[in-house]
């Protein structure tokens, strides 16, 4: 059993050429699995075709936005509306209200909303926000947890959770990085030693309330309450980053879900449908701080862009209150890793998956995975050999063991069971 992969090798050499590493966003290029990425040419329901003509089911959903499966009817009829009326006005228009009210309907903590274009814009913005609002400098974040590539945001764990952060890439400054400090996910100790060593100087915590850039990780009971909490003792504005989980575990997001509300939240991945979005939203209070009511600067060309508003606001009404789509994710996804639990008893291997709502990452490590150490227990030379034998037998996973796999509603039953027979497969194959 052979990939005939002879096209995308081909525009991956072209690619090389004109596109740093010949790709738009490094995690496409494979380098934590080997071989080489696929170039896609379409996709439909649950499955994509490489330029190949290979077909894939696939648990990457575009990294999130594809929650209904590619190529959505709503969605696409939404643009082809949308398209008839130009592309861009940079000026107001009516559906921003629409989808704002949508949003302000459906996320328990916003009650104001602004617009952008991308997730990593709407954490920078949120961030930016609260340091405004509180006048403080410093930012709390958890080690292993990914806002989009902002400064603030690119710093790595020193060898405790608990020093402060050096950056970890070129480009992000020692000034910018001290502001950073880290803390372990699910521990609340390691937020507490930070509150006390910087008093009356934090303006943020914040956290994906599931962590889905170390793969998947749960938190634990009481955590999100702990730090609701330790915020509100000492007038900390709690941000969610919502930007994977928003629309997903819930229509509210994991904060309807655990039950938790935030400050403020950020959002992006589903709430464009597929095209290029972010939110960042909160309290009236606070978003009323943003220019140019308030005095915190920030701004987009693009901002609400009429073509991207009409798939986001397709998408949303039809997440919204839409709760036998939330069941249907969660079966399939419970099936899933069902199957992948009876597969390792047959093997006799144990392997850790964790998984929430339509959410699940399979960590090649025997221990429980809870924050970023545990996690980087995994062997990612295992996870690169099952990525690959998983891609034979038609399935396509995201390329990295410290992703989180995605469900969509067109996975049906007959897929979940293709699924978990190259699940077995894969996992005898490697061992
Ligand atoms: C994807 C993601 C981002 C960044 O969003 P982009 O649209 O890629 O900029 C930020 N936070 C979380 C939790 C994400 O999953």
């Amino acid at each position: 059993m052979m990939l005939q992969t002879q096209r995308s090798e081909n525009l991956f050499q072209q690619a090389q050429n004109y596109i740093p590493g010949g790709v738009n966003s490094p995690v496409r290029a494979f380098k934590a699995v080997g071989g080489n990425p696929l170039f896609i040419k379409s996709a439909e329901g649950a499955y994509v075709y490489d330029e190949d003509d290979n077909q894939y089911i696939e648990l990457i959903n575009s990294w999130g936005p594809m929650i209904l499966g590619h190529r959505n009817a709503k969605v696409e009829s939404a643009l082809q509306e949308a398209l008839a009326h130009s592309f861009s006005f940079g000026a107001p228009t009516s559906r921003e209200i629409d989808i704002a009210k949508l949003i302000v309907e459906m996320v328990p903590s916003i009650e104001k909303v602004r617009m952008v274009n991308s997730g990593t814009e709407a954490a920078m913005s949120a961030l930016r926000l609260a340091r405004g609002f509180t006048s403080r400098t410093k930012l709390i974040k958890f080690e292993g947890c990914y806002h989009g590539h902002g400064d603030s945001f690119l710093i790595a764990a020193g060898s405790g959770a608990l020093t402060m952060g050096e950056p970890n890439s070129p480009g992000v400054t020692k000034g910018t990085a001290q502001d950073t400090l880290l803390a372990s996910f699910n521990d609340l100790d390691s937020i507490d030693r930070l509150i006390v060593s910087n008093p009356d100087d934090i303006a943020a915590i914040m956290v994906e309330p599931v962590a889905g850039n170390m793969g998947c990780v749960l938190p634990k009971e009481g955590f999100l309450e702990g730090l609701q909490e330790r915020c509100k003792k000492h007038d900390i504005l709690l941000i969610f980053d919502e930007v994977m989980t928003g629309f997903r575990l819930a229509p509210g997001g994991a904060q309807e879900l655990y039950g938790v509300t935030p400050d403020m939240s950020a959002l992006g991945k589903i709430i464009g449908g597929g095209l290029p979005v972010g939110a960042y939203g909160g309290k009236q209070e606070v978003m009323d701080y943003v220019s140019p009511s308030g005095p915190v600067y920030q701004a987009g060309t693009l901002s609400g862009n009429p073509v991207a508003m009409a798939a986001g606001l397709a998408m949303l009404k039809q997440l919204k209150n839409n709760l036998q789509v939330y069941s249907q994710l969660k079966r399939t996804t419970a099936d899933i890793v069902e199957g992948f639990k009876e597969n390792m008893r047959k093997l006799n291997v144990s392997y850790t998956i964790n998984h929430v709502g339509s959410m699940f990452s399979l960590f090649f490590t025997e221990h429980p995975v809870y924050d970023f150490q545990s996690a980087s227990a995994s062997d990612t030379k295992l996870f690169g050999a099952y990525f690959q034998e998983m891609l034979k037998r038609g399935i396509y996973l995201a390329p990295s063991q410290f992703e989180a796999l995605f469900i969509s509603t067109a996975i049906d039953d007959s897929m979940v069971e293709t699924i978990v027979r190259a699940n077995y497969e894969s996992l005898k194959a490697i061992h």
